[in-house]
C-alpha cells in the first residue's frame, strides 16, 4: 500500500482531545485476555475466568474501529497486545488488515515471545513494523517463579527469530520488582546490548489480579540507576527526541538503557493513549474506573458517527493522572491481562 504524503498532513475530522488538551494519537488493542503463562504481577494464581470467544471483538470489528480511528480521529500508531496476542489464532491475518489502513504510521506488537519463533516471519510478511518483547530475567528459576510456568528458552528463541526475520528497533521490556530485578538488571542490559536490542525497565504498577501490589515492591528508577552505575560506571541521560514516549533513556557505560517510571514519575501529562480491550470496551487509562462498551453498539448496528461519539465520550472523561500515589487510589477492577498492557 502506497501512502501519500498529503494523507499525513490533512488534519483529522474528529481529533480525540481531552479536557486537559491531550491529543490522542496512539491506540492499544488487546486481542485476547488469554495467556500461555501466569505472571504473578498480572494474572491470578488460580485459573482466571477468561472471556468466552463470542465476547471477543472479531478481526472485522477490530479493523472497522481501527480504520475509523485512523481515518477520522488522528490515531497514527496501533499496538497489538493482550493477554498474549500470539495465542489469538491467525493473528497475522489481523495484522495484514491493519497494515493496509492508509495513514497508519506505526503498527507494533507486545508479546512475551514464547510463541514468536513460529510467528515472527509471518508477522513481518503481514506488515508488522515493530515488536516489543517482555523479558524480566535470564534465569529459568526466576522465570518459573515469576510466570508460574516454564518457557524462558522459548522466549529467547523467539527473540532470536524476531531478529532473524528482520525486525528493527526491537525493544525488551523488563518489569522492575524489588527482591527480583536487582540481580537481573545488569545481565539483562548486557544481553540486550550484545544482541543489538534496546532494553527498558518498567516500574511495577498496581494491576496484578491477586492485588498483592505494595509500593515497597516497586524497584524505582533511581534505584535501578544506582545499580547500573555501580556496575557499569557513569550514567548519562540522553535528551528525548519524542516527548510522547514514556521512557527516559540513559547511556550506562557502553550500554543504552530506558527506564519507565510509571509509578514514581508518571507521564500522564503527556499521555496520548487510548485502549480497546479484547471484549470491546474503550478505556482512556490503564487505571480508569469507567469504560465505554463498544461491542454491544457495534453488534446492534451502530453507525460510524455513533461509534465516533462513544470514543469522544470516553476521551472527555479522562482524568488528569492515574493517582497511584494518592490516598484515595483504588486499583481498577480489571487486572492488566484483561485490559491490555
Ligand atoms: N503478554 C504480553 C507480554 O507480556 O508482553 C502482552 C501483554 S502484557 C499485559 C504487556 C506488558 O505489561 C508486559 O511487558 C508486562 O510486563 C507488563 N505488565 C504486566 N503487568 C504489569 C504490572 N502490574 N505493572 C507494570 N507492567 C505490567
Ligand atoms: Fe501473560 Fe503478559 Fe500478563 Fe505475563 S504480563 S501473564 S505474559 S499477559
Amino acid at each position: 500500500m502506497v501512502h501519500h504524503e498529503e494523507d499525513h498532513l490533512s488534519p483529522p475530522s474528529y481529533p480525540l482531545i481531552d479536557r486537559f488538551g491531550r491529543i490522542h494519537t496512539s491506540l492499544r488493542i488487546s486481542v485476547t485476555d488469554r495467556c500461555n503463562i501466569r505472571c504473578t504481577y498480572c494474572m491470578p494464581e488460580l485459573e482466571p475466568a477468561f472471556f468466552p470467544k463470542s465476547e471477543l471483538l472479531t478481526f472485522e470489528e477490530i479493523t472497522r474501529l481501527s480504520s475509523l480511528l485512523v481515518d477520522q480521529c488522528g490515531i497514527t500508531d496501533i499496538r497489538i497486545t493482550g493477554g498474549e496476542p500470539l495465542v489469538r489464532k491467525d493473528l497475522h491475518r489481523l495484522i495484514e488488515r491493519l497494515a493496509d489502513i492508509p495513514k497508519l504510521k506505526d503498527l507494533s506488537l507486545t508479546t512475551n515471545g514464547l510463541l514468536l519463533k513460529n510467528h515472527a516471519h509471518h508477522l513481518m510478511k503481514a506488515g508488522l513494523k515493530r515488536i516489543n518483547i517482555s523479558l524480566d530475567t535470564l534465569s529459568e528459576d526466576v522465570f518459573k517463579n515469576l510466570t508460574r510456568r516454564t518457557g524462558l528458552k522459548n522466549t529467547l528463541e523467539g527473540i532470536e527469530s524476531a531478529i532473524q526475520s528482520g525486525f528493527q528497533n526491537i525493544k525488551l521490556n523488563a518489569l522492575a520488582i524489588r527482591g527480583i530485578t536487582e540481580d537481573e538488571v545488569c545481565r539483562l542490559v548486557e544481553y540486550a546490548s550484545s544482541n543489538g536490542l534496546m532494553i527498558r525497565f518498567i516500574e511495577y504498577m498496581p494491576l496484578d489480579s491477586d492485588r498483592n501490589w505494595q509500593r515497597r515492591d516497586v524497584l524505582d528508577g533511581d534505584e535501578l540507576l544506582a545499580i547500573l552505575s555501580n556496575h557499569f560506571g557513569e550514567v548519562k541521560e540522553i535528551p528525548r527526541a519524542d516527548l510522547s514516549q514514556p521512557a527516559e533513556d540513559f547511556h550506562v557505560g557502553p550500554h543504552r538503557v530506558g527506564i519507565i517510571r510509571s509509578v514514581t514519575k508518571p507521564f500522564c501529562g503527556r499521555c496520548n493513549r487510548l485502549r480497546i480491550t479484547a471484549d470491546g470496551a474503550v478505556r482512556n487509562c490503564l487505571f480508569s474506573d469507567k469504560e465505554v462498551s463498544l461491542k454491544t453498539h457495534i453488534r446492534n448496528g451502530a453507525t460510524d458517527s455513533e461509534l465516533l461519539e462513544l470514543f469522544q465520550e470516553c476521551v472527555v472523561t479522562k482524568e488528569k493522572s492515574h493517582g497511584i500515589s494518592d490516598e484515595a487510589f483504588r486499583q481498577p477492577e480489571r487486572p492488566m491481562y484483561a485490559i491490555g498492557g
